[in-house]
């Protein structure tokens, strides 16, 4: 729902024009490339890049640590960061270094059997994370759907719950709101529900522990998959004790906890988990930890390793559901190892997030200094403003505060400057590669957008 989040709305309209009229102009080589996709469906490679606030995408020739060039010589400061999969930066040297030693000193892309990377990208992810047992996939996606499967399995139950407005990928069970009724419905936009969704899901909203309980109570749900923090309808903190009674809910309905810590890993190199001693019966992962090479991973407690291992009914090793023929191929495997030993390391980390406390005071001097009623959230390396003050405490409530026409005119303003945020939202991410002066930068742009929009 658009709100009026303290702008004049004649004078955002005549900026956006402004903005976007200047933006093809100074993309002429992006907007003919665009023009000759003819054989792409919606002329982009995947039908999201088509989410971007000007009409048309900036199309890539060069990306490297923190810096992105585009077809018509433009650099900028990537805030975007690929929506965290290049959260190691674009292209570290490290993960040159073992891809290419990979694929091209000894080879072999793709081969169906293990290198012994994975082991050790296993034993890192067990060290950080916390659960002993790993297993890979290619998406994080795919990961939520594999870890979805088991826990079925295991338990015996038919239903996932998932948080209102909460993005898991495209899993179908994830995609389910609290509707005006408080019920669970179909979201909105679903593309070819296999099912009413109703039928395979229950949802909460975050940081609701009644609501939470009164779903389990049913007794019908396999595991609760979630954030613990949610990051994809701006970023929803959770409140003292919520992800606590999460975990005494859960154990005490005999449900499974996921925590998909494909977005939070940003809270620290074991992600939310290890930063807020966290107890998830498994862990579901992607995009980042492989320095942008494709990856998912998902890790299992003990005792569920154990559950499924006592069921040879399970078919783990052939048709049965799980698995994939490039899960686990050596080039991401190497790619992991070498992310996790020498580009996302702890003092990476603490760079990050320093990196990311100046980027937030900033915007908060700033959004302060204007009187704005917006808000803004971190976590960890990650951060993002909403159109809503105080910050919103819910998905639905963050929902309701989106303001597409705004965040579309501050996405261009930027891109138009140098800067690009993560379309989906105005979220900024650091790197081990942004600096201090790349955020300094970004205020001055911001600031002048906020100063041309509110006088
Ligand atoms: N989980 C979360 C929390 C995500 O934000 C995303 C993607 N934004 C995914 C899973 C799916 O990742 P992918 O599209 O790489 O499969």
């Amino acid at each position: 729902m658009p709100t009026d989040s303290g702008v004049d709305r004649a004078r955002l309209a005549s900026l956006s024009a402004r903005e976007r009229a200047t933006y093809a102009e100074r993309h002429p080589r992006s907007a003919a490339a665009y023009g000759r996709a003819d054989h792409l469906f919606g002329r982009v490679p995947m039908t999201w890049m088509n989410k971007n606030a000007a009409g048309f995408p900036v199309y890539v020739d060069r990306a490297r640590g923190a810096r992105l060039t585009d077809i018509d010589g433009h650099e900028y400061i990537d805030f975007c960061l690929g929506d965290t999969g290049a959260m190691a930066g674009h292209s570290p040297a490290p993960v040159v270094a073992a891809v290419t030693d990979r694929l091209a000193t000894l080879g072999g892309a793709t081969t169906m059997l293990p290198t012994e990377d994975a082991a050790a990208v296993g034993a890192e992810l067990a060290r950080r994370f916390g659960l002993p047992y790993w297993s890979f996939a290619l998406t994080a996606t795919d990961a939520n759907r594999w870890a979805i499967r088991l826990l079925r399995a295991v338990s015996g139950r038919p239903k996932i719950l998932v948080n209102s407005y909460c993005y898991h990928g495209s899993v179908d069970e994830s995609l389910i709101v609290v509707g005006p009724d408080g019920r669970g419905v179909s979201r909105e936009g679903n593309v070819g529900a296999p099912t009413d969704v109703t039928g395979t899901s229950r949802v909460a909203e975050f940081n609701d522990l009644a609501g939470l309980e009164r779903e389990l109570a049913h007794g019908d749900v396999a595991a609760v998959l979630m954030e613990p923090a949610l990051t994809n309808i701006g970023i929803v903190l959770p409140e003292p004790g919520y992800l606590a009674g999460v975990r005494e809910l859960t154990r005490r309905y005999g449900t499974y906890l996921i925590n998909d810590e494909t977005h939070t890993f940003s809270a620290g190199p074991g992600g939310a988990t290890a930063a807020w001693s966290l107890e998830p019966d498994v862990l579901t992962i992607g995009k980042a930890i492989a320095g942008g090479i494709p990856i998912g991973a998902y890790g299992l407690s003990a005792a569920l390793a154990d559950s499924l291992t006592g069921r040879p009914d399970l078919d783990l090793v052939d048709m049965g559901g799980v698995g994939g023929t490039l899960a686990g191929n050596p080039v991401s495997m190497a790619a992991a190892r070498a992310t996790l030993s020498d580009v996302l390391t702890e003092e990476a980390f603490a760079g990050m997030i320093a990196t990311a406390t100046a980027f937030a005071d900033g915007v908060r001097k700033l959004i302060d200094g204007h009187v704005l009623p917006w808000s803004v959230a971190q976590l960890g390396a990650r951060v993002e403003y909403r159109f809503a003050s105080p910050a919103p405490r819910t998905g639905t409530e963050s929902a309701a505060s989106a303001d597409a026409e705004l965040e579309d005119f501050l996405h261009v303003y930027l891109a138009n400057r140098g800067i690009l945020l993560t379309p989906f939202h105005n979220m900024a991410l650091m790197s081990p590669a942004t600096t201090l002066s790349d955020v300094h930068r970004h205020h001055e742009v911001f600031g002048a957008a906020l100063a041309e929009l509110l006088g």
